[in-house]
């Protein structure tokens, strides 16, 4: 009885209750009144997280996925919750899998980036380490293949789930073919803030870190943030990064109120704890690859002795793809050969 007392107010005081819900293609999970953590489902690939907030009048949306076609089921499903307008994307940062979809958003919807962001974005980013590593079509073949030995190998569901997988994945290489990198049409260097209705949005340069143009999506009266990959639970990818620099940078997220952070990849994070963490790992990397270029080790001396084996869970990807460690052991030696950009 005394629960049900406790229960009424709290509702009263919240005035309605937040809802998940499930589009055809994603799922748009309520973390404040508005505002939706999306994340994709088997449907179509999207290579990234997204932030939707629905404010008095419009719709703003954080990051475009990995493809046009990722971006209109985005958009579609937008649909499906609101009748209000997306007149607002944002990008965290230049890379294919938060900003490939940015061309499908009309010519009436704002495209917000950083100025690095716009400068990558005009350039040759399809043709850069990143893209062409981890994101070109000749690389997600590589993962159709992997799933074609995987087949031979399976039988009953397991096999009917890894056939729907590879239809998926051959889908995505299709829909690689359309993209056309799109550039914000409004850009910032340190802080922005858009007044959208009775909603006070910051979009906050902290600090290089993931790449030379990160922005943060900041909500300061629920206390949410949106840090693309510069803060998620698992390695942050530093094949474009300036790990001597990211670790300060999260010193900055640290000091700032929130209570949620949405990052590019992965779930949703309450405990801040985690910074502490990716802060640990990024010394830790660093330290020993600076270590190998001090002892005048070449890159590849220096990626046989790197042990990142502490970290083996949160760095999976990283330890588990040669071709990234490669990169991020090169980028590293280039930072500290002094050339950045
Ligand atoms: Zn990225």
């Amino acid at each position: 009885m005394k629960r049900l007392l406790l229960a009424v107010p709290f509702l009263l005081l919240a005035g309605f209750a937040l809802e998940t819900r499930q589009t055809a293609t994603h799922k748009f999970e309520e973390i404040a009144a508005g505002v939706f953590f999306v994340t994709g489902g088997d449907k179509v690939v999207v290579g990234s997280n997204s932030l939707v907030v629905v404010n008095d009048d419009d719709v703003l949306v954080v990051d475009s996925h990995i493809t046009p076609e990722a971006a209109r089921a985005l958009i579609a499903s937008v649909k499906t919750i609101t009748n209000k307008p997306i007149r607002t994307l944002v990008n965290s940062h230049y890379h294919y899998d938060h900003a490939n979809g940015n061309q499908v958003f009309g010519k009436d919807v704002e495209i917000i980036g950083h100025e690095y962001t716009r400068r990558k974005l005009l350039g040759d980013v399809l043709h850069e380490a990143t893209f062409l590593n981890n994101g070109s079509v000749a690389t997600q073949e590589r993962v159709a293949a992997g799933i074609e030995e995987q087949i031979q190998k399976a039988s009953g569901v397991q096999k009917t789930a890894l056939e729907a997988r590879l239809a998926l994945q051959r889908r995505h290489i299709q829909e690689i073919g359309e993209v056309k990198p799109t550039p914000p049409n409004v850009t910032l260097t340190n802080r922005m803030t858009l007044h959208r209705g009775s909603r006070e949005i910051q979009l906050l340069h902290l600090g290089r870190a993931h790449t030379a143009g990160d922005v943060a999506v900041y909500l300061p009266a629920d206390q949410i943030i949106f840090t693309g990959d510069m803060f998620y639970r698992g390695a942050p990818y530093l094949g474009d990064g300036f790990p001597d620099e990211f670790v300060q940078t999260l010193e900055r997220l640290k000091g700032m109120d929130w209570k949620m952070a949405v990052g590019g990849h992965g779930p949703l994070i309450r405990d801040r704890a985690q910074v502490d963490f990716n802060q640990q790992y990024l010394r830790e990397y660093w330290g020993q690859v600076k270590g190998f270029h001090a002892a005048k080790m070449t890159k590849e001396q220096a990626r046989g002795k790197l042990d990142l084996s502490k970290y083996k869970d949160f760095a999976r990807f990283q330890l588990t793809a040669p071709g990234v460690l490669e990169i991020e052991v090169g980028r590293m030696y280039n930072l500290l050969n002094g050339v950045r950009d």
